[in-house]
């Protein structure tokens, strides 16, 4: 039976990622070796990192004064890193999520954090609005998409300080004008190649303005200097991401993903809205399109697990809710075919005429 991967990361790559990354740990580039077991420093693999810093550079449209880098750790990683590197006295988080307060906790570390405003109070259901960043911090922080609790930031809030953002489940889903940010970082796993590589996208005159000494591999501009390849990358998931990016160019750019992104969350959240045994959990202004998280309405509560069993039977996998929101998460990354969101709602569609 054809599965449907709605897992929030690890989560779905293009047919055209596995199948050439698979094909490259065989035979890489034509070399007789696997891609596991060439020197990252071979020409082979060093065009690899540059075509695929390069195409990152090309589908979001850096600009100049800007560096590609992938590095590891995870978005977790940056969540001290970024800090290390550019708080030197106090910075604005906004805490929209888990993710965001656990950025908010490394970067205390380092110095005073003014969290400017913060949606807990309601689980997180919705992305606070009118709050002021102080113009005294050295950069502002936000989360752009929360994975957990299914909303989003589509547009920056207007900040006079430098610009942050955790990206991480929604880049390149849609445009953004990078010119605005000091530092975008994005964790792989979720719209780009396998765990392992986190891309970090770096204003190159935000560096160094800090008092404090980093330690090499800590320092972004060791890694600006040295192209990316200051020590050993994790060079399968950057060649996974370099076809990932191929395959995004060759699909239209990041517009055409975009439409699609917009048209599948609009798919399914037509289908919650009307079926009478759902309901989103995230206000309607703030919904993510790459997590759309539900729940069972109150008088069907006792469905869900039915519900549960119902949609694996179906194919539908990774459709469990994430702990601190309960009921279900589908999430609807670049690599996800409007099919297999057709498929959910069809089972919704189905279970609803059950009961
Ligand atoms: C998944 C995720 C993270 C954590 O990424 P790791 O690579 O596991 O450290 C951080 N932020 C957001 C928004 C995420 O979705």
């Amino acid at each position: 039976m054809k599965k449907h991967n709605f897992y929030a990361g690890p989560s779905i790559l293009s047919e055209h990622t596995i199948k050439s990354t698979a094909a490259a740990v065989e035979n890489f580039a034509g070399t007789g070796l696997s891609l596991l077991e060439v020197s990252h420093r071979s020409k082979e693999f060093i065009a690899v990192n540059d075509e695929a810093r390069a195409l990152v550079k090309e589908l979001l449209e850096v600009p100049e004064g800007y560096e590609v880098l992938f590095l590891g750790g995870g978005a977790s990683m940056q969540f001290c890193m970024l800090p290390f590197n550019l708080l030197e006295k106090k910075a604005a988080y906004l805490d929209t999520g888990t993710w965001a307060s656990n950025a908010i906790k490394e970067a205390k570390f380092f110095g005073e954090v003014d969290v400017v405003a913060s949606s807990k109070e309601a689980n997180y259901s919705f992305i606070p609005k009118g709050f002021t960043v102080p113009e005294n911090v050295d950069y502002f922080h936000f989360t752009s998409n929360n994975t957990i609790f299914g909303t989003q930031i589509r547009h920056e809030p207007d900040v006079k300080v430098r610009l942050t953002a955790d990206m991480s489940s929604d880049i390149f889903s849609r445009p953004v004008d990078v010119s605005k940010y000091d530092v975008i970082y994005a964790g792989a796993q979720k719209n780009l190649a396998p765990a392992g590589v986190t891309l970090v996208i770096v204003r190159k005159d935000a560096l160094g303005h800090v008092s404090r000494p980093i330690p090499s591999m800590l320092d972004y501009r060791t890694h600006v200097k040295k192209d990316s390849m200051f020590n050993t990358p994790p060079v399968l998931p950057v060649f996974a991401a370099l076809q990932t990016l191929q395959w995004y160019k060759e699909l239209g750019g990041i517009a055409v993903l975009e439409k699609k992104n917009k048209d599948k969350a609009a798919l399914l959240y037509d289908e919650i809205d009307r079926n009478k045994l759902f309901k989103g959990t995230a206000v309607a202004e703030d919904r993510s399109l790459m997590n759309v998280c539900f729940v069972m309405n109150e008088e069907y509560k006792e469905l869900e697990e039915e519900f549960s069993k119902f949609a694996t039977a179906a194919g539908l996998v990774g459709i469990k809710g994430h702990r601190s929101v309960g009921g279900f998460r589908a999430s609807l990354y670049n690599a996800m075919p409007k099919s297999s969101v057709e498929a959910l709602t069809a089972a919704m569609k189905e279970f609803e005429k059950k009961h």
